[in-house]
Formats: structure tokens, C-alpha cells, sequence
């Protein structure tokens, strides 16, 4: 079972966060713990991951925003001007619990450094809800953190090959399974279609989901499925697909032996999903 399968470790305090004093009494906490995000997507950290610093003075609600409770502690961000290290630097770095902690510190962080203004009236917002919404002044709009759905899609054919590709602006050897953000009025799994059809012009047969994972860079969820080819020639997309190929098993541990391939970051959902179609696993445990 993958983490995102497990409980979430963090109580967001859905219902208490609109009363005034939650966040500002539980700033006082002598647990209560910060950690600095920049609009980047930079937090403080050094060599040994996330760098909290102890609650200190007065709360202030327009820049301490309260991600929640972790085992009873109140944990709370707030923007930096220059983080130490960015979130894609610490995946292999920070334990399962930290992780989960830093995607939704990174996601919230982000979606304040965009949200400043309103999007309806043009005024100056105001933090509410505990750093969980904001609201116009102008207006009364109330705004609250987007995730953006995109999704993520292993392929495979009759042979049990995989279908890989790269984009032209990864790393030389970079190869990963295909995705694509879901455009407005569309399912996920018409999104899965229309992106296949489009990137290398593969028609799909049957599409099951797989799992999900947030990836907040900045707002993305990655929802992942699995899908069989009904045709197998590639058509790269000029400017989209630099190349695509199907890798048999021993094409790929070949490749990744000598270097010619290599895959994303392990603690990535496309990384888990090519680990578990090599071990002939995909579909069978949920990845995420
Ligand atoms: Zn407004």
C-alpha cells in the first residue's frame, strides 16, 4: 500500500477553522511549530529535511496560516522571501510523515502567493478560515486552494510492452509514462484518451484507475490509470513528444543498466508506476 492509501495524518480542523480564536490559540501551543515556504515552492530545510521553527510572539492571521494539527501539534506556515531548498530537492530526503506535511505546506504556500488579488473585483484579499480561504473586501467573494486534476497513464500492449517517451525539455535520457492536464468538461478518462491520442496517437482500449497522488508543482493532483493499446503506432507530437518507444521488460532493466534510460524521481507516482509494471505488479497494489 502506498502512503497516499493511508490515512492522512493531519486534522485540517474543517469544522473549527472559521472560529476566530482556533489558530490564534493554538499558535500559543508550546508545541506549536512553523515552517517558512517561499512562492516558489522553497521551505527552510537543511542536509536532514524540513527546518521548523518554535511558535513565537503574535499570531498573525494574514501570514501564519494554520495547516493543522500533526498528533495534536498545530502546525503552521508562512511566507519567506527565499527558501532553502526546493520540494522536488527533498522527495528522497524527508520520511513518509514529512512528505505529506510539505506537499500540503508547499500547495497552501503557493496558492497564497497567487491568490493576493480578486479574481472577480480586482481588490486586495484578506486571509480567513485559518489560512484556509481568503476573502474580498470589494466583493465578498470567498476563494479557497485549487488542485489542478491531471492525469497519469501507463500504457501497454498485447505483447506487455510499456509505452515510454520524453518531452524535450527533460534531462537527455529522462523517459516516464505519459500525462496530461484534464481540460474543462472532460472525465479523466476522456482526458487519458484525448492526451494518448494526441501525444502519440495510440487509440486505447480499456482505461482502470490505478491511484492518485497530489503533486503540488504548484497544484497539481496526479490521478494515475492504467490503459491497453488497441493500436501501437507512435506518432510523436512535434514539440511535445521528443520520442516514444515500447520497452519490454528487458529492454528497459537494459537500458537502465547502461544508462541510456533513466526514470523520474522515486518518490514520484509515474516512478512507482513503471517500478510495478516492471515487477509485473501494476494493477494488482495500488500506486500513488
Ligand atoms: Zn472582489
Amino acid at each position: 500500500m502506498s502512503q497516499w492509501q493511508q490515512d492522512p495524518i493531519l486534522d485540517r480542523g474543517e469544522g473549527r477553522r472559521s472560529e476566530p480564536g482556533w489558530a490564534t490559540d493554538a499558535w500559543q501551543h508550546p508545541r506549536a511549530q512553523v515552517l517558512g515556504v517561499d512562492a516558489d515552492g522553497h521551505v527552510s530545510a537543511d542536509e536532514d529535511g524540513l527546518r521548523w521553527v518554535a511558535a513565537e510572539g503574535a499570531c498573525d492571521p494574514q501570514r501564519h496560516f494554520m495547516l493543522g494539527l500533526w498528533a495534536d501539534r498545530p502546525i503552521f506556515i508562512t511566507p519567506i522571501a527565499h527558501g532553502d531548498r526546493s520540494l522536488r530537492e527533498l522527495l528522497p530526503v524527508l520520511d513518509e510523515d514529512e512528505l505529506q506535511l510539505a506537499f500540503g505546506a508547499v500547495g497552501l504556500a503557493g496558492w497564497h502567493a497567487a491568490a493576493g488579488f480578486c479574481p472577480a473585483c480586482g481588490t486586495v484579499t484578506t486571509v480567513v478560515h485559518a489560512g484556509h480561504a481568503r476573502r474580498c473586501p470589494g466583493c465578498g467573494r470567498e476563494d479557497y486552494p485549487r488542485t489542478d486534476p491531471a492525469v497519469i497513464v501507463a500504457i501497454t500492449d498485447s505483447e506487455a510492452r510499456l509505452l515510454l517517451g520524453r518531452q524535450p525539455s527533460w534531462p537527455s535520457t529522462r523517459y516516464s509514462v505519459l500525462a496530461g492536464f484534464v481540460e474543462t468538461g472532460e472525465s479523466l478518462e476522456q482526458t487519458v484518451r484525448r492526451e494518448v491520442g494526441e501525444e502519440v496517437g495510440v487509440r486505447l482500449g480499456a482505461v482502470d484507475y490505478l491511484g492518485s497522488q497530489p503533486w503540488p508543482f504548484p497544484r497539481s493532483l496526479m490521478v494515475a490509470f492504467h490503459a491497453h493499446a488497441v493500436t501501437t503506432q507512435l506518432t510523436p507530437a512535434p514539440g511535445e513528444i521528443e520520442t516514444a518507444a515500447w520497452f519490454s521488460r528487458d529492454d528497459l532493466r537494459s537500458a537502465l543498466a547502461d544508462g541510456s534510460v533513466t526514470l523520474p524521481p522515486s518518490r514520484s507516482i509515474a516512478r512507482r508506476m513503471i517500478q510495478a509494471w516492471l515487477e509485473d505488479t501494476l494493477g494488482v497494489e495500488a500506486v500513488g
